[in-house]
């Protein structure tokens, strides 16, 4: 359909935040023509030392729709096991008792792939003019009534930016400051917009063990991923990257995580990353059944082979906000946090980002009414969003005591979407 007259044909669009979210509305947003300026507030693409993996699952073909071809040609390099022979038993996630080994279900995740999120976001900012270094602090969305204001910060000795925007996207994460902005104006704004403590850590130990038999145990349990409960804990075993070093001689670099019930502020003296962390992890994670014990006590304790990492995680039930007359709202993290309990969090992102990029095609090609537009995009984002944070922590719950196992949603309903 041809743009009414009154569209503007080339809004300008300032995304807050490159991470994955971020990236993938940019990359989606310029397919289409749009402008984008896209900021960040790390001095660099891999200032963040720490790395994950996630699953794509139901969000893998709404994903790759999302991409140009020139984008999308370059996935494979942030696929943990490029080089596996994807059947049906590597597009499934099973779940072991950690205590006896055996498995307690599996779930079918069809089309699946796991990715690292720095090697996506690595593909995804190929070709993007990402700023980086610079913290968003102000919104204003009074002083001309069809713009956006939006003030950033840079380091110290860095000039505060100001730019004008048609439409600024949050996509800033789990602690988001543009969500924080948007509520500013509700009683008790500030709180309600805080992401909440979860009462759930976890720790991360990313492992080159220099020895592959270690390697092999991990590959036999799953050759992508594959979780285990034990008594107090849930955790995870799988490939975080593989290195082809000669043609057929793959190298495997795999990890292990452990989530558990607990929060810094009663126990402060957890340590957060390092050789002291991969120590407090192994000496907390007893009583695995052989094959996954040997895994975790052979965990090399220096920082050359063992990337170790601790966290609390956050999360917060997704709850409506002025959306400034449908200039300003949030995607990804920014707009639901959640544990990570059946890995739904980057799916709905990734369906945030659809429904942004279809948002803003209606209003400039087909004179939608932006304001009603965006009421629906977010009405949209907050069920799904509350939702599924809500399900993720009664999943966390279940998941600490294997007796559970039958009330959990991974094996009522498998990893399919919440809502
Ligand atoms: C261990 C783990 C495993 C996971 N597994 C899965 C899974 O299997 N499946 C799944 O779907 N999901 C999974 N997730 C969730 C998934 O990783 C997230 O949903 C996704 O990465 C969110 O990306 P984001 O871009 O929204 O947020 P972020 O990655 O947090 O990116 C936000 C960006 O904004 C920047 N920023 C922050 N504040 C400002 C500011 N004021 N101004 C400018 N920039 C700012 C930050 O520097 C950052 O680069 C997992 C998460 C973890 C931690």
């Amino acid at each position: 359909m041809a743009a009414p007259k009154d569209s503007n044909p080339s809004p300008t669009v300032v995304i807050i935040g490159a991470g994955l979210t971020g990236l993938l509305t940019a990359q989606a947003l310029k397919k289409h023509g749009f402008q984008v300026f896209i900021y960040d507030s790390e001095p660099h693409l891999n200032f963040r030392p720490r790395d994950w993996t996630i699953l794509l699952h139901w969000a893998l073909p709404i994903f790759s729709s999302l991409l140009p071809s020139s984008i999308l040609s370059q996935f494979d390099k942030a696929i943990c096991n490029p080089h596996l022979n994807f059947d049906e038993w590597a597009e499934t996630l099973p779940m072991y008792n950690g205590e006896t080994g055996d498995m307690l279900f599996k779930s079918a995740v069809p089309g699946s792939r796991r990715i690292t999120r720095r090697g996506l976001r690595e593909v995804l900012s190929e070709g993007l003019d990402i700023v980086w270094g610079r913290k968003v602090t102000r919104l204003d969305t009074e002083t001309e009534p069809e713009k956006v204001k939006v003030t950033l910060e840079g380091e110290e000795g860095v000039e505060e930016e100001e730019m004008w925007a048609d439409y600024v996207l949050g996509t800033d994460g789990a602690g988001s400051k543009v969500r924080e902005i948007l509520f500013a104006d509700q009683e008790n704004g500030e709180e309600k917009a805080k992401v909440k403590r979860s009462g759930f850590m976890i720790g991360t130990c990313i492992v080159d063990y220099q020895d592959e038999e270690m390697v092999q145990k991990v590959l036999e349990k799953h050759p992508v991923f594959a979780m285990a409960m034990s008594r107090g804990a849930v955790g995870g075993f799988g490939v975080q990257y593989t290195n082809e070093i000669a043609p057929g001689n793959i190298q495997h670099t795999v990890f292990w995580s452990k989530i558990w019930k607990g929060c810094f502020s009663t126990t402060p003296d957890i340590p957060r990353k390092g050789p002291e962390a991969v120590r407090y992890l192994k000496q907390s994670w007893q009583g695995l059944s052989p094959d996954f014990q040997v895994v975790v006590d052979s965990t090399p304790e220096d920082d050359t082979h063992t990337k170790a990492f601790v966290d609390e995680m956050g999360t917060w039930i997704a709850q409506p906000f002025g959306n400034r007359d449908g200039r300003v709202t949030l995607a990804g993290d920014a707009g639901h946090p959640m544990l990570i309990l059946r890995g739904q969090g980057f799916q709905h992102a990734v369906t945030d980002v659809h429904n942004y990029v279809q948002a803003l095609l209606a209003i400039r090609d087909s004179g939608a009414d932006r304001k009603e537009v965006f009421a629906a995009y977010d009405k949209d984002m907050v069920e799904r969003g509350s939702k599924a944070a809500l399900q993720a922590l009664e999943e966390a719950e279940l998941a600490m005591d294997a007796t559970n196992v039958e009330k959990m949603l991974m094996v009522r309903k498998g990893h399919g979407r919440s809502v």
